[in-house]
């Protein structure tokens, strides 16, 4: 039986995957995407010579990194794209609960001086 998690990212409790059971952070956009980039960095810092190494043993390897660096970025665009509308979302559904507000108030002002 999976339990309720708290999400290290946003903090929101979500259920984790049960083929992943020690999942840390819910399925949100926002959440994957940090997670990938938090994986990136740590890796990196693991492998401080990975790249290099592979580049001057194998030939074939630059284009394996060249063609990988375009997928991500590929698949980075899309997430800011995502992340993106999420957010102009939220937005918009802000400003129009401000704006139905801020009518009513206008209409009530009104209807006191009549
Ligand atoms: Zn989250």
């Amino acid at each position: 039986m999976p339990e309720e998690r708290k999400c290290s990212f946003c903090g929101k409790p979500f259920m984790p995957n049960k083929y992943r059971p020690n999942q840390k952070i819910c399925s949100s956009v926002e959440c994957q995407y940090k997670r990938q980039l938090g994986n990136m960095a740590v890796w990196r810092k693991k492998n401080p010579n990975y790249f290099r190494y592979k580049e001057e043993n194998d030939v074939s390897w630059k284009e394996t990194c060249r063609h990988r660096s375009l997928e991500w970025r590929k698949k980075h665009k899309e997430y800011l794209k995502l992340y993106r509308e999420a957010h102009r979302l939220r937005h918009r559904n802000y400003m129009r609960d401000y704006m139905r507000e801020y009518r009513k108030r206008k209409k009530l002002e009104k209807s006191d001086e009549a």
